[in-house]
């Protein structure tokens, strides 16, 4: 018989922790945070949704993992270090295996960034899952999408397009060998935040922003904010997906592939525009942070985004961004 357990037992039993660096955690009215003298908070919230986020039989361990990765790569866009992160939870019902799964993934991840959960709300509900981050940067220096400059380089963290051929495969699009998949299923269920990197950047990138709804609507929230123009080369960004390089993804049309690098979303990783006599300095920069980075094109003075074709033909524009009223 399954166990029936109260709201308040379920919150105590796998989300409250004692924190250490915040005042006062889960089991007030509110937290409490104490930002250091000379910081600014840093703050976001992203919601997952069931059917529109993530797919009913999601490991949730997985699901727990990723509602907080992708809070943490807002942050790392911003260059900011994470602090706290609060939690709103909506469960269909009060299920103690799916609360362990989930607050376990969820844990792991926090604990690696040293970022603590300091209180949430919880309900009953079609399962929804909202977190609110907080994080810290020095005054005046979190990066903005509206700092890029006219002959900047535009760079790309990681991989680019893996997340969302397997959201394809598993919504059976097409199909791909069982190790491929494994890998770019990796990517759509676990991504990784950017968060040491983004850290790094202040002070050498002009601009930045984490890839979630697809590179090119993404890229354009950077030109937009900084009034300017880019161009991106192809050839550098289809290095970006990772299972391009298996002999056997010659089966699917490499402009299928082209859309998934360059409109598929949730990547969570960082397109960051910077001078370009910070060029070694951002190679140098990544190496330490042990996150790969490519440069893919230059920002213009001429408005619009154009991609150059590996010949250098401008490609025609048929890549729209997420957007989930669209
Ligand atoms: P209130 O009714 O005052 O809003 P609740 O009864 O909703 O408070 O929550 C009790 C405590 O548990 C609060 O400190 C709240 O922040 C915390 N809490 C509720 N749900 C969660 C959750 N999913 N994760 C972490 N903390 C939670
Ligand atoms: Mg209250």
């Amino acid at each position: 018989m399954k166990q029936s357990l109260g709201e308040f037992e379920l919150i105590r039993r796998y989300f409250q922790r004692p924190v250490q660096r915040s005042p006062l955690g889960v089991g007030d009215d509110c937290a409490l945070l104490a930002p250091a003298p000379g910081m600014q908070l840093a703050v976001s919230s992203d919601m997952l949704v069931q059917g529109r986020h993530f797919l009913p039989d999601v490991d949730p361990r997985l699901l727990g993992h990723k509602a907080l990765a992708v809070n943490l790569s807002d942050l790392a866009a911003c260059g900011a270090r994470p602090l706290a992160f609060t939690l709103a939870l909506a469960l269909p019902r009060a299920d103690a295996a799916w609360c362990q799964a989930f607050s376990t993934g969820l844990f792991e991840l926090a604990e690696a960034h040293n970022c603590e959960l300091i209180g949430g709300d919880t309900t009953q509900g079609t399962l929804n899952i909202c977190i609110t981050v907080f994080g810290e940067v020095p005054s005046g220096r979190a990066l903005l999408r509206s700092g890029a400059q006219v002959g900047d380089d535009i760079w790309v963290s990681g991989n680019l397009g893996d997340a969302r051929l397997a959201l394809d495969v598993l919504l059976r699009q097409h199909m791909l060998p069982a190790p491929v998949l494994a890998q770019a299923r990796q990517r759509l269920e676990a991504p990784t935040p950017r968060v040491a990197l983004g850290q790094a950047l202040r002070g050498i990138a002009n601009s930045a922003i984490d890839v979630s709804d697809g590179l090119l609507g993404d890229l354009g929230h950077i030109l937009h904010a900084s009034g300017v123009g880019a161009s991106i080369d192809i050839s550098a960004t289809r290095k970006l997906l990772r299972a391009g390089s298996h002999p056997l993804m010659s089966a699917i049309a490499t402009s299928r592939l082209d859309a998934c690098t360059l409109a598929g979303g949730d990547d969570y990783e960082l397109c960051f525009t910077a001078p370009v006599a910070q060029r070694a300095n951002v190679e140098a920069t990544a190496r330490a942070c042990q996150t790969p980075v490519t440069r893919i094109g230059s920002i213009e003075a001429l408005p619009g985004l154009r991609v150059f074709g590996p010949d250098g033909q401008l490609m025609p524009q048929r890549w729209p961004g997420f957007d989930h009223f669209a």
